[in-house]
This record gives C-alpha cells, sequence and structure tokens, in this order.
C-alpha cells in the first residue's frame, strides 16, 4: 500500500482578483517565501544553487533529521514576507510537503453533507458547491465550484480518497520581470492505493499527438486490441485550427497597418488558446481511456517514448517549428498516464520500443512508403505504427518481469500540482 495524490485546481476568477488585490498580495507573499525556503534549505543540503530535483532524490534529502534546518529556516524566511504564526506552523509541521510542492499547506475540510464546520483554513461545502478560504489573516473570500469539480470530488470519494490539504496558489508569468496572475485554490485528495499485480500490458506508442497515439493491448504474449486515439475528426480539428493560426500569423507578419496588425495578432492569440485548451482536453481523453483500458484488464502501462534527445532536437527543428505544441501534448500526456496508473496502483513502465528496427531480425528498416518502414535483411514490412508493438510482442514476458519488481514511489511529484 502506498499514498497517492491527485489534485484539484480551482481557478479563482478574474473579477475576485481585481475587487481583491489583498488576495493576490498574500498568495505572491506565500510564493516568495516559499520558494526562498526551498531553495536555502537545498542550498544548506547539497551546497549547490538552483538544481533540479526529481521527487525521489528530494525524498532521500529530506530526512527526518533535517526538521531542525527547516524549522530555523522557515523561522528567518516567513517573517520577512509578513506572513504570521498560522503560516509558520503549518510550514514548520508540513516542512517536507511544503518543499515537495512549494507551497505552504492549508488545513482543509470537505464537507459532503451537513458535517458540522471544524474552522479549517480551506473549506469546501459539496452541498452548496462553494470553497470558502478563511482565517489568513485577511477577510474570507468564496469561490463557486463548477459542476465538473464537483463531480470530480465525488469521483474521487468514491475511490475511497479524502481531502488532505489545500493550497492558495499564483501562476507567475514568464517574462523579463516575473509577474503574478492567475490565482486558485489547489485540493490534494489522498488515498491509499494497493499496487495492481500486472496480468496483461496497454503499450502506448507516443508519437506525435497529430499523426494519433497507437494503443494496443496484449495479453499471454498476444496483441488482442490495437487502437488510435484520438479520433480522426479531433485530429482534424486541431489542423484546422493550426493551419488558420498559421495564416493569421503570416498575414500579421505582411500587414503594414497597425491598427489592423494589432486585431490579426490578437485574433491569433485567441486561437493560439484555443488550440492549447484543445490539446489539454484531447490529451485529457487519450489518457483517460488508455488508463480505462489498462484497469478493465488489471494491464500496466508501457509507454514507448523516444528517448529525450530526439524529443528535444525535433521540438526544437524547424521541422516541427510552429508544431511544437503537439510535442508539448505529448509530455502532457506521459505526465498525465503517470499520475493516474500510480493513483489506480496501476504498474508504470517507460522503455524504449523501437519502431525503426525489425523486430523480426534485429536489421535496421528502410522508410518505403508514407507510413511503411520494410526491413532489407529479411523482407519483413508494416505500418511504422505497429512495430512498437510488434516489438512490445517479442519482449512480453521480459517487460511483464521487468514491471513485477515495482519501483513504486508515494512520493508526491511537484509537476503533479499543475494538472488535476
Ligand atoms: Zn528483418
Amino acid at each position: 500500500m502506498s499514498q497517492v495524490y491527485r489534485t484539484l485546481k480551482i481557478r479563482i476568477p478574474w473579477r475576485l482578483v481585481e475587487e481583491r488585490p489583498d488576495v493576490l498580495d498574500l498568495a505572491v507573499r506565500m510564493h516568495l517565501a516559499v520558494e526562498e525556503y526551498a531553495k536555502k534549505l537545498l542550498k544548506e543540503l547539497t551546497g549547490q544553487e538552483e538544481l533540479r530535483l526529481t521527487a525521489e532524490e528530494l525524498d532521500r534529502l529530506l530526512t527526518p533529521d533535517r526538521r531542525e534546518l527547516a524549522v530555523k529556516i522557515i523561522d528567518e524566511v516567513f517573517p520577512k514576507y509578513g506572513l504570521k504564526r498560522y503560516f509558520i506552523d503549518q510550514a514548520k509541521f508540513f516542512w517536507r510537503d511544503t518543499a515537495f510542492w512549494r507551497a505552504i499547506p492549508l488545513n482543509a475540510q470537505l464537507r459532503v453533507e451537513n458535517e458540522r464546520d471544524t474552522s479549517k483554513a480551506v473549506f469546501v461545502d459539496l452541498e452548496s458547491g462553494v470553497v470558502r478560504v478563511r482565517k489568513l489573516g485577511i477577510p474570507p473570500f468564496a469561490v463557486k465550484l463548477k459542476k465538473g469539480n464537483v463531480a470530480w470530488i465525488r469521483e474521487r470519494l468514491e475511490e475511497g480518497a479524502r481531502l488532505k490539504l489545500a493550497f492558495l496558489g499564483v501562476e507567475r508569468r514568464r517574462g523579463k520581470e516575473p509577474t503574478y496572475g492567475k490565482l486558485y485554490v489547489a485540493l490534494v485528495f489522498a488515498r491509499e492505493a494497493t499496487p495492481v499485480e500486472p496480468r496483461a500490458l496497454v503499450v502506448v506508442d507516443v508519437n506525435r499527438l497529430d499523426h494519433g497515439v497507437v494503443v494496443g493491448l496484449l495479453v499471454d504474449g498476444k496483441i488482442v486490441k490495437r487502437k488510435r486515439l484520438p479520433d480522426e475528426r479531433a485530429v482534424k480539428k486541431l489542423w484546422k485550427l493550426h493551419r488558420k493560426i498559421g495564416r493569421l500569423d503570416a498575414r500579421a507578419a505582411r500587414e503594414t497597418d497597425l491598427t489592423r496588425r494589432s486585431f490579426l495578432e490578437s485574433r491569433a492569440r485567441y486561437l493560439k488558446s484555443k488550440r492549447y485548451r484543445k490539446i489539454r482536453a484531447i490529451v485529457e481523453q487519450i489518457a483517460s481511456e488508455i488508463v480505462k483500458l489498462a484497469r478493465e484488464h488489471q494491464a500496466a502501462i508501457v509507454v514507448d517514448t523516444m528517448d529525450y534527445e530526439t524529443y528535444i532536437a525535433r521540438k526544437q527543428s524547424g521541422e516541427s517549428g510552429d508544431k511544437k505544441h503537439l510535442y508539448d501534448g505529448l509530455g502532457q500526456l506521459r505526465r498525465r498516464l503517470k499520475d493516474l496508473a500510480q493513483w489506480y496502483g496501476l504498474p508504470y513502465l517507460e522503455e524504449r520500443l523501437y519502431s525503426t528496427v525489425c523486430p523480426r531480425c534485429g536489421a535496421k528498416m528502410k522508410r518505403e512508403k508514407k507510413r511503411i518502414m520494410c526491413c532489407p535483411s529479411c523482407g519483413f514490412s508494416d505500418t511504422r505504427d505497429n512495430i512498437p508493438l510488434l516489438w512490445a510482442k517479442r519482449r512480453y514476458w521480459e517487460i511483464l518481469q521487468k514491471i513485477k519488481q515495482p519501483v513504486f514511489s508515494s512520493v508526491p511529484a511537484p509537476l503533479t500540482l499543475l494538472t488535476s
């Protein structure tokens, strides 16, 4: 059994942010204090500045004997940002979580029916569909829950999760001078997951979002199901949007009239954020279909990833250019699959499965037609998308064995905070 987490991010509406500058101010002060705390703590522990650690590395570093040091830093840093007793106590008590999540955990209560209000800082009332945030040294405020939020919370409850804690967060916008914008309340749900003993494999070939993600179900070393996600319609729509943006950008670049140019640019910006949302929605849908399939067959999820260098090279190359978001989408998909797999106790493995090496004889294959690969050595040929699946089939028992020595992590990855 291990503790697993999922986070729901509830956006604080712009109107509230505008009407209540004190909320933004508090969120920014909390953010800055935590950043300084984490930076100082890690510097003391490693002697290094600005290091990027994985959740596992952080977990190994933050051993119980570091608590005293953490407490000392909190005492020193937090008052500088005007953070009073409650925040200091919370950060000290959750000194590890504060460093992991890069946020101060607030205590929280979830009211499902009519339980007594226990005066926690974040009070989530499912019946009235409202999140109240209070006791933070500023006047209280409330955010309405969307229908989708309520449904999401109810699903987690049905899975046996409970609300563990909450955060008040702010997104930093990149730029020369960092600015702070969107505010949110994040609710962290936790449950005990029993790792699933895998009886099958769901193999995911992650190539490019618009080519579709190929998913295969393998049972007893045989491919029993194969499908391409998302459906063609979604891909077509995405491409249409993509071309529209390309045309707008080109027109804006040629336009000499400033007013018209800025009109075209703002239209393009609008469509780009629409595209971003669309990609997120597609990723969401693909991930949930894959996880559903894996849960139905008690399967481990095996993701074939192109190696990191190829990924970065392609992302930065002219070939991808403006298509770079399609690769971003794939990064999102991997994180999403990993998070969901962990939540349901499904084993997850990233494994390099070849798409250009012959699964029959191991020779380097050649591209014959658009998506057809052919082996010059033994004559085997198939569509490019099928080849990683055939490799998974060939290595089925080996991969299954590999998965059975689990590297199950119970550490909350800081990144998961960004997804819901
Ligand atoms: Zn061959």
